[in-house]
C-alpha cells in the first residue's frame, strides 16, 4: 500500500472498502473534479454503488490486478486531505477481515468513530480558542490603540493562538472575542494542550510486582507479549500503572481494554488519578459526541491512555507504545454477531505490528495464553501473594446429595451466612440463574412453557410477573391454567435469583440483602450505588450472578457461597470446565480481599468430581494445565483448531440443504467437516440454526476449508431469508 502522485495521462485507481456484505474490495476511478491529487490509503470516500452513496475508505491505490479502468465507474468526492487511518492500522484491518473471513467493508469502518462513517469531519479535540484571521495577521503590532481591551486581546494573539479559558483568565472577557470576531479579526480555533504527561506517585511495589514491571518495562519498544497470571487482588493494575507510566515517559500512548466499563468505573477512576495526562475511555454507555471526541484524540496523539472495551482494539492510535488486556480470559472480548472476533487476538496482532508489547493480565488465564506461555510465545509472569491480606479463603464442599434445599440453599450455607452477619461481616451467594425459577409446568399432563421462538424454556419472573425468554427475551403472561389441560396446578420448577432472595429476606428479616443481576442493575448507575450501598454497610448479604464475578472488590465480604456449582460443571460446550473453574476461582477470589480471612463454600451432587476437589485446594494454573493436556488428549483447541460455519433460516431445511450444497464437493480438504447439523439450540429468535464444524490440527488447514466452503457458498443461490456466516476460533459450538 502506497501513495501515489496522479499522472496526467492514466486514469488512477483507487480500491476501497465500501460497507457492503460483498467479501473483497471495489475498484473505481478518481473523482471527475477532484481539487486534491493526492490519493493515499487512509483516506475516506464517498462511492455510488447502485444508486446508493457510500462512505469508504481507500485501501490501495492503482492495484495491479484492477478491473478494466474503462468499466470503472469515479468516486463522488475524496473527503480527506490527510489519510485518517496509517499503514498499521489497514493491515491489521485487512488482517482482521482475512482472518475472520468477514466482507472488509464491514471491518474497516470499525477504526472509524460513528461521525467519521457518517462522512463526517473527525470530531474537534482540544480546548476551543481563538487565532487571528488572516485580516487579523494584517493589523500592525500595538495596532487598535483607541480599544485598550481589543488591543490587549489582539496582542496576545499576535504571540500565538490562546483558549478561551486563558483568555478570561487573563481578564479578557468573551464579549470582546465576540466584538473582534464579528469584525472577522480573529477566529475560533481547537487549543491542544502541552504534551507533556506526568505519572503519579506508585505505591511501593512488592518483590513479585518490582521483577514483572522491570521485565516488562524492559520490552517497551518492541513487540513481546506477556502473560500476566496474578491471583485476585496481587495488584495486577498497580503492575499496569506503573509499565503505563515507562511508557508514557517515552512519549508514547498505551491501550488498555476492559471488560466492562460500565460494571468496574473503579478501574477507570485509578487510572484517571494516577496520570497527569488525558485520559480517553471508550465504551457504548458513552453518548455519542464524547466517543467521537475521544477517538480522534487518540489518532491526533492527544490522548496519553486510550481505555475501552472488546471494540477499542480498532481504535486509531498515533504512537503506541503498549497494550493491556485486563481480565484477558474474559468471554466479553468475543465478539458474538456480525464480525465474530476475538478483541484479545486481535489486540496480540496489533501489537506486532505496531511493534509494542502487550500484557494479558488475568487470575485465571485463557487455556489459549496459558498454552502460549507454556510453548515461549508468551513471557510468563507470575504474582502469587495478594497485595494487602495475605490470607487465602478456606474451601469447603456441600454435598447437597439427598438434603432438602430452601429455595437452593442448604442448611449449612444458611448457618454459615448467619455466623458471619452475626461477626458484621458480609456474605456473598452465587447464582447464575435470573429470574425466579427457570421452567414453568403442569402439575397434571406435565406442560412445560416454552418459547414460541426458541428451542427454550420460559423462565417465570415475579417482578413483575410474566414469563420471559432469556435468549430472545420475548415475554408473556403468566398464565392462569394450564393451556393444554386447564389444570390450575401449575408450578414454577428450579430456582433464580429472585426465589433466593425472597428466601434470604425470611431467613434474615433484618439484614439487608442485594440482588446483582440484569434484572436488578439495569439504571446506567445502578451498579456504581450498589457498591456505594455495599461498602458503607454493615452486615449484608449481595446475592447475584455473574456479574459479581468481575473484578468488583469488597472488602467486608468473607463467605462466598456457590449455590449451583453443577450447572456450571455440566455444561456441554468443550470450555465448560474451563469457565468452571474460572468462575470458581474468580468467585472464591471476593472473600476475604482486605484483613479478614475468607470461606467459600460449594454447594454440589458431585463432591468426588476431581475439578470441584481441586477448585479450592489446588493453584489455578496448575489445575489449568490439567485440563489442557485432557484437551490435547481429545485434539480440542488450543491443541488443533475449529471454526463454524452457521446458516440462519426460515426453515430447517433451508438451512440443512444450504449447507449440505456447500460441501457437495468438499472431498479433499485439509480438515475434518462434521455436518450439517442443527445447532444445540436449533431454533433461537424464530430462526433455524444449522452448522459445518471445521476441526482439524492446525489453523492452517481449518483456514484452507474454510476458504474452501466460503467461496463455494458464495456462488449459490441464496433462499429468502437465509443467511450464513463463519465463526473463526467459536467461543461456544452450541
Ligand atoms: P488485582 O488487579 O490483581 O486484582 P489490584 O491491583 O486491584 O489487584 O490490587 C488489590 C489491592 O491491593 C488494591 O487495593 C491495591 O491498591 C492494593 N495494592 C496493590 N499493590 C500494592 C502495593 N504494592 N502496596 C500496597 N497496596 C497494593
Ligand atoms: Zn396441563
Ligand atoms: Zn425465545
Amino acid at each position: 500500500m502506497s501513495d501515489a502522485e496522479v499522472t496526467p495521462t492514466e486514469p488512477t485507481v483507487l480500491r476501497c472498502a465500501i460497507p457492503t456484505p460483498l467479501r473483497r474490495f471495489l475498484d473505481y476511478l478518481v473523482p471527475k473534479d477532484s481539487t486534491t491529487s493526492r490519493f493515499a490509503p487512509g483516506q475516506r470516500v464517498i462511492a455510488p454503488l447502485g444508486n446508493r452513496r457510500l462512505t469508504g475508505i481507500i485501501v490501495e491505490v492503482n492495484p495491479k490486478d484492477s478491473f478494466d479502468r474503462n468499466k470503472l465507474r469515479p468516486l463522488d468526492a475524496v473527503l480527506d486531505d490527510e489519510p485518517l487511518l496509517d499503514e498499521r492500522q489497514l493491515t491489521l484491518l485487512e488482517w482482521t477481515s482475512r482472518y475472520y473471513m468477514h466482507p472488509p467493508g464491514e471491518v474497516f469502518p470499525l477504526a472509524l468513530s460513528l461521525r467519521e462513517r457518517r462522512g463526517e469531519p473527525p470530531a474537534p479535540t482540544g480546548e476551543p480558542g481563538f487565532k487571528l484571521t488572516l485580516r487579523g495577521q494584517g493589523l500592525p503590532k500595538g495596532g487598535l490603540k483607541r480599544a485598550p481591551k481589543q488591543a490587549e486581546l489582539l496582542s496576545r494573539l499576535q504571540q500565538r493562538a490562546h483558549s478561551v479559558s486563558e483568555l478570561e483568565r487573563q481578564g479578557i472577557q468573551r464579549s470582546i472575542m465576540r466584538t473582534m470576531a464579528s469584525k472577522a479579526l480573529i477566529e475560533p480555533c481547537d487549543i491542544k494542550p502541552a504534551q507533556q504527561w506526568k505519572s503519579g506517585t506508585s505505591l511501593a511495589a512488592n518483590d513479585e510486582q518490582r521483577r514483572t514491571i522491570d521485565a516488562i518495562s524492559a520490552t517497551l519498544g518492541g513487540y513481546k507479549p506477556h502473560l500476566l497470571a496474578g491471583v485476585t487482588g496481587s495488584g495486577k493494575t498497580e503492575v499496569y500503572l506503573q509499565i503505563i507510566a515507562n511508557c508514557l515517559q517515552a512519549a508514547k500512548q498505551a491501550l488498555v481494554l476492559l471488560p466492562e466499563i460500565g460494571l468496574t468505573p473503579q478501574t477507570v477512576e485509578r487510572f484517571r488519578q494516577r496520570f497527569d495526562a488525558p485520559v480517553v475511555v471508550l465504551h457504548s454507555g458513552l453518548a455519542d459526541g464524547e466517543r467521537d471526541r475521544g477517538w480522534a484524540m487518540a489518532r491526533n496523539g492527544e490522548a496519553a491512555v486510550i481505555i475501552g472495551t472488546r471494540s477499542a482494539v480498532f481504535t486509531p492510535c498515533s504512537d503506541l507504545g503498549l497494550i493491556v488486556v485486563d481480565e484477558e480470559h474474559d468471554g466479553t472480548y468475543s465478539q458474538q454477531d456480525g464480525l465474530r472476533y476475538s478483541a484479545r487476538d486481535i489486540a496480540v496482532m496489533r501489537a506486532h505490528l505496531e511493534g509494542c508489547p502487550i500484557v494479558l493480565g488475568s487470575a485465571t488465564p485463557s487455556l489459549e495464553s496459558l498454552q502460549n506461555a507454556n510453548r515461549g510465545r508468551y513471557q510468563l509472569h507470575r504474582l502469587t501473594q495478594r497485595a494487602v491480606a495475605t490470607s487465602q479463603p478456606s474451601g469447603e464442599i456441600v454435598d447437597v446429595r439427598g438434603l432438602a434445599l430452601t429455595s437452593g440453599l442448604s442448611s449449612q450455607l444458611i448457618d454459615a451466612v448467619h455466623d458471619t452477619l452475626n461477626r458484621g461481616e458480609q456474605a456473598l451467594l452465587f447464582l447464575n440463574r435470573r429470574g425466579f425459577a427457570p421452567s414453568l409446568l403442569c402439575h397434571d399432563c406435565g406442560w412445560v412453557a416454552g418459547c414460541h421462538q426458541c428451542d427454550a424454556r420460559m423462565t417465570v419472573h415475579r417482578h413483575p410477573p410474566s414469563l420471559c425468554c432469556h435468549h430472545c427475551n420475548s415475554r408473556s403472561h403468566l398464565p392462569q391454567a394450564c393451556p393444554q389441560c386447564n389444570s390450575k396446578r401449575l408450578q414454577s420448577s428450579g430456582v433464580g435469583t429472585e426465589q433466593t432472595e425472597q428466601a434470604l429476606q425470611r431467613f434474615f428479616p433484618e439484614r439487608p440483602i442485594y440482588r446483582v443481576d440484569s434484572d436488578s442493575m439495569s439504571g446506567r448507575t445502578a451498579m456504581q450505588d450498589f457498591r456505594d450501598a455495599v461498602a458503607n454497610e454493615g452486615p449484608a448479604i449481595i446475592l447475584g450472578t455473574q456479574m459479581l464475578s468481575k473484578g468488583h472488590d469488597f472488602p467486608k465480604v468473607t463467605l462466598v457461597g456457590v449455590l449451583d456449582a453443577d450447572a456450571l460443571l455440566f455444561n456441554t460446550d468443550f470450555r465448560g470446565e474451563e469457565r468452571f473453574l474460572q468462575l470458581i476461582t474468580q468467585v472464591a477470589g471476593r472473600a476475604g480481599r482486605a484483613q479478614y480471612p475468607g470461606k467459600v463454600m460449594i454447594q454440589t451432587h458431585h463432591p468426588e468430581h476431581p475439578l470441584v476437589l481441586r477448585a479450592l485446594q489446588t493453584d489455578y494454573i496448575e489445575n489449568a494445565n490439567q485440563l489442557l493436556e485432557a484437551r490435547q488428549r481429545q485434539a480440542l483447541p488450543p491443541h488443533g483448531a475449529i471454526a463454524v460455519m452457521r446458516a440462519d433460516s426460515r426453515s430447517t431445511s433451508d438451512g440443512l440443504t444450504f449447507l449440505s450444497q456447500v460441501t457437495a464437493d468438499s472431498k479433499r480438504l485439509p480438515a475434518v467437516v462434521v455436518g450439517p447439523i442443527p445447532a444445540a439450540m436449533a431454533r433461537r429468535a424464530g430462526l433455524y440454526r444449522s452448522q459445518l464444524i471445521i476441526t482439524g490440527n492446525s489453523r492452517g488447514a481449518v483456514a484452507a476449508t474454510m476458504q474452501a466452503l466460503v467461496d463455494k457458498a458464495g456462488t449459490l443461490p441464496k433462499p429468502a431469508g437465509l443467511n450464513w456466516f463463519v465463526d473463526i476460533d467459536p467461543i461456544e459450538t452450541l
